[in-house]
């Protein structure tokens, strides 16, 4: 015999499932929730690759030539506690540089950030240090960031209607980079000692591009600054040597000095290719370099 509570029992819980029934098919197909911010600024830089016997007398002015060295690809991550996840530089992804430099130990940019906990669409912003198809090519890989660029380097080097104006940008990343401007995805900064958010200045004078710029990110362990390749190594730095691909070497001299000068401390001046960032920077380790 069927208790007299048993149907009201039902409809109320049908209706209970009837109210959750709408939320049920979104709850499968939901991604896993986006990362809590941090409670402080964190820097990290990223590997998505290596370049294998690269020359180094590409990278410092004057060097031996017959020096080779196996070159980390890296992109730097900034996680903020206001919630926004800043990529300095993207990485490539795009076949043609795949198939001409063939890198070893790669991973998409895109899939690298997962390393940190993040979806290629949590990141929110990208700094574009310059043009260079290893820095710029994978832009477009991040669905929701905003682009920041020296407004001097995008005009340099791409025309209206997209097309490259100079050999320092491929012709891919030319287009790409107009098409990212025309949905107004891209943001040009005005020159040099810019705070483009609070507690994140872009600075030039590299001029390892035509308006190249680098970042100094304020953390609570003092202003780490992320070089890019206005400093491709630590041996740069130390011996305040030029790198070998600037457009001005007494520039470039200065705008090292002036990072040094910049950083809460020397050792958090991070250059662009030097594989010992992850070996001064262990942790949390697998390609990944907690910088502060
Ligand atoms: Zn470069």
């Amino acid at each position: 015999m069927r208790s007299p509570i048993a149907p009201r029992a039902l409809r109320l819980a049908a209706l209970a499932l009837a109210a959750l029934a709408p939320a049920a098919p979104a709850a499968l197909r939901a991604q896993p929730a986006k990362p809590a911010p941090p409670r402080a600024t964190e820097v990290y830089a990223i590997r998505y690759g290596t370049l294998r016997a690269f020359p180094v007398a590409g990278l410092v002015a004057g060097a031996d030539t017959a020096r080779r060295a196996d070159i980390a690809l890296m992109v730097w991550l900034i996680r903020r506690p206001d919630g926004r996840n800043v990529l300095v530089d993207a990485g490539f992804y795009r076949e043609k540089f795949m198939a001409r430099w063939k890198p070893a130990d790669y991973r998409r940019p895109s899939e690298a950030v997962r390393a940190v906990g993040l979806r290629p669409e949590d990141v929110t912003d990208v700094v574009v240090t310059h043009v260079h198809w290893d820095h710029l090519d994978g832009a477009d890989l991040f669905p929701n960031a905003r682009l920041w660029i020296q407004r001097d380097e995008y005009a340099h080097h791409v025309d209206s209607t997209g097309r490259a104006r100079d050999r320092t940008i491929d012709s891919l990343d030319a287009d790409m980079l107009a098409r990212l401007q025309r949905a107004g995805r891209v943001r040009l900064v005005e020159g040099d000692g810019r705070e483009i958010l609070p507690g994140l200045t872009v600075h030039t004078g590299g001029k390892h591009t035509f308006a190249s710029q680098y970042a100094a990110v304020r953390t609570a362990a003092g202003t780490v600054v992320v070089a890019s390749d206005n400093a491709y190594l630590y041996e740069n730095l130390a011996t305040r040597t030029p790198i070998a691909q600037t457009l001005d070497s007494a520039s470039n001299r200065r705008a090292q000095e002036r990072m040094l000068r910049l950083a809460g401390s020397p050792r958090l001046v991070v250059p662009g290719h030097d594989p010992a960032v992850f070996v001064r920077f262990p942790k949390p380790g697998n390609g990944v370099a907690r910088i502060q």
